[in-house]
């Protein structure tokens, strides 16, 4: 494939140059090549952009909701035009493999639409209280969206559909790893219709380009997916300006194994579900929990799966696992595997280093440490790679404990065979969603997180409602 030059921002409806030039190198992470030029923006972008987008505004909040039913409808038909471009696209950035970039990253651009039409439709926008006051839901201004890229379209559908559907106008500031599939995304927008300035996208890094837009006097809302690190710096510098920031932050989710759970599919389902996008997913279940009396069985399980997880070149099909992102990624999660090591961890599974024949890219071997204890770094942290560390625990209470003993409160995964348990424990887990028995929760449903998960949840109704102010009107 050719070299792409996208050094263009989109603002105002237009394909416009950077304020300064300032270039960045897009790197096929299966190759180390760059495939196309970026620019990096400035403050001077960020505030073209955000001029932009306040500017349609005025005009855009006051469209009705049936012309913006219409404008996403007409996305979804241009997006699922464009689907395998946006699969492909998102391949050769990410590192995704081509067959679960079909079938998951582009298809969330589909399934959220589909998510944010269906609940938008039933959203009252004016309702009568009991008090005989009236409720006015309007859209809360001008939003600024910085999104990662493990899940690129993923994020930003969950940020730009549901403020197009408000009213909202936008800027969105995409990873600068990722920015290929924010352009082929701005190009859909454009294509179906979205008047001038409603959206506006400005590449960079995220000191630069998302600080601006985080402080920006004139930008109402921030919307932050990323590290917790990046999250806090979005909040701090948005803080003068009193604005309301929502976060989707990392995750260290627990997956509980019972010894009334099916094991064998509980295990399979637990070491594939971590390694998916190889790793790099904020809900992944990177912590298995395992009842005592089923933990050697679960090990001889997870030495034989963990060993039948393939690598390999993400533009072939099939259901290996691709490189991470980025030079820096592997370097952080090498450090991470060296880490478990060193505290003492068993290493069941994959270790340091590249995969036999898989010298070029930022190939990890899937990697799995047993006899893990919590305290240890590679439960406490993030590791964002394909690396499960397996915990033993002795009964409910003490799962609760080990499962809630963490910074993090994005998802939870629970596996056994008894309804009234699964409940029971589901109520007592600090975290945004819980799934059981290998069940994922539908598009549509809230997602986010407790503590430093993050604040807000995107998705569906509670997705929209992020988006709104909310106004009192009485009258006599
Ligand atoms: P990051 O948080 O630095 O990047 C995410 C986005 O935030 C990018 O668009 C980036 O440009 C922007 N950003 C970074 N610093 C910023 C700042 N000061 N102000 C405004 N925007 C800023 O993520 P990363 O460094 O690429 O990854 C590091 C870790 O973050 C990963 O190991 C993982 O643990 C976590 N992560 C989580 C998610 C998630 O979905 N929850 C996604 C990506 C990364």
């Amino acid at each position: 494939m050719t070299k792409q030059d996208k050094r263009k921002f989109y603002i105002g409806g237009e394909w416009v140059d950077p304020v300064e030039p300032s270039n960045l190198e897009v790197i096929n992470p299966a190759t180390e090549k760059s495939v196309a030029t970026i620019s990096l923006g400035s403050v001077d972008d960020i505030n073209l952009a955000v001029e932009a987008a306040r500017r349609a505004f005025e005009t855009y909040s006051a469209t009705s909701k049936s012309d913006r039913l219409d404008l996403l409808q007409n996305i979804l038909n241009i997006y699922k035009k464009r689907y395998d471009e946006m699969a492909e696209i998102i391949s050769l950035e990410l590192g995704a493999p081509i067959s679960m970039s079909q079938k998951s990253q582009a298809a969330c651009g589909v399934g959220h639409l589909e998510g944010f039409l269906a609940a938008f439709e039933k959203l009252e926008l004016r309702q009568r209280l009991d008090n005989g006051d009236t409720l006015i839901r309007e859209p809360i201004g001008v939003c600024g969206l910085i999104t990662p890229w493990n899940w690129p379209v993923n994020q930003i559908a969950l940020k730009v559909l549901p403020a197009l559907a408000v009213g909202c106008t936008c800027v969105l500031k995409p990873s600068e790893l990722t920015p290929l599939s924010a352009i082929l995304y701005a190009e859909i927008l454009h294509e179906a219709g979205v008047p001038k300035g409603v959206f506006n996208l400005v590449n960079g890094e995220g000191p630069v380009a998302g600080a601006a837009l985080s402080r920006h006097p004139n930008v109402d809302m921030m919307s932050f997916t990323g590290s917790t690190r990046a999250g806090i710096a979005v909040t701090k510098d948005a803080a003068d300006s009193v604005k309301k920031v929502t976060l989707e932050l990392g995750g260290k989710s627990p997956n509980i194994l019972f010894a009334d759970a099916d094991v064998e599919k509980a295990v399979k389902r637990g070491i594939f579900g971590c390694f998916y996008n190889s790793g790099q997913s904020c809900n992944a279940p990177t912590r298995m929990l395992v009842e005592r009396p089923i933990y050697e069985k679960v090990l001889e399980i997870a030495k034989i799966t963990g060993e039948s997880q393939q690598v390999g070149d993400p533009a072939e099909p099939g259901r290996h696992i691709g490189p991470v992102v980025s030079e820096l990624q592997f370097d952080r999660i090498q450090a991470l595997i060296t880490a478990g090591i060193e505290q003492g961890a068993t290493l069941l599974v994959g270790g340091s280093g590249n995969p036999p024949g898989y010298e070029t890219g930022f190939y990890v071997r899937p990697t799995i440490f047993c006899d893990v204890s919590n305290d240890m770094r590679i439960a406490r942290e993030e590791i964002f790679g394909p690396v499960l560390s397996i915990i033993p625990f002795e009964d409910e209470d003490e799962a609760v404990r080990i499962a809630n003993d963490t910074p993090y409160g994005l998802a939870a995964y629970v596996e056994t065979g008894d309804d009234e348990k699964a409940e029971r424990v589901a109520a007592k887990l600090r975290a945004g969603q819980v799934y059981i028995n290998g069940t994922e929760c539908a598009y549509g449903s809230p997602f986010g997180g407790y503590k430093t998960s993050g604040l807000g949840r995107e998705g569906g109704l509670f997705g929209l409602e992020d988006f709104l102010e909310i106004k009192a009107v009485s009258r006599p």
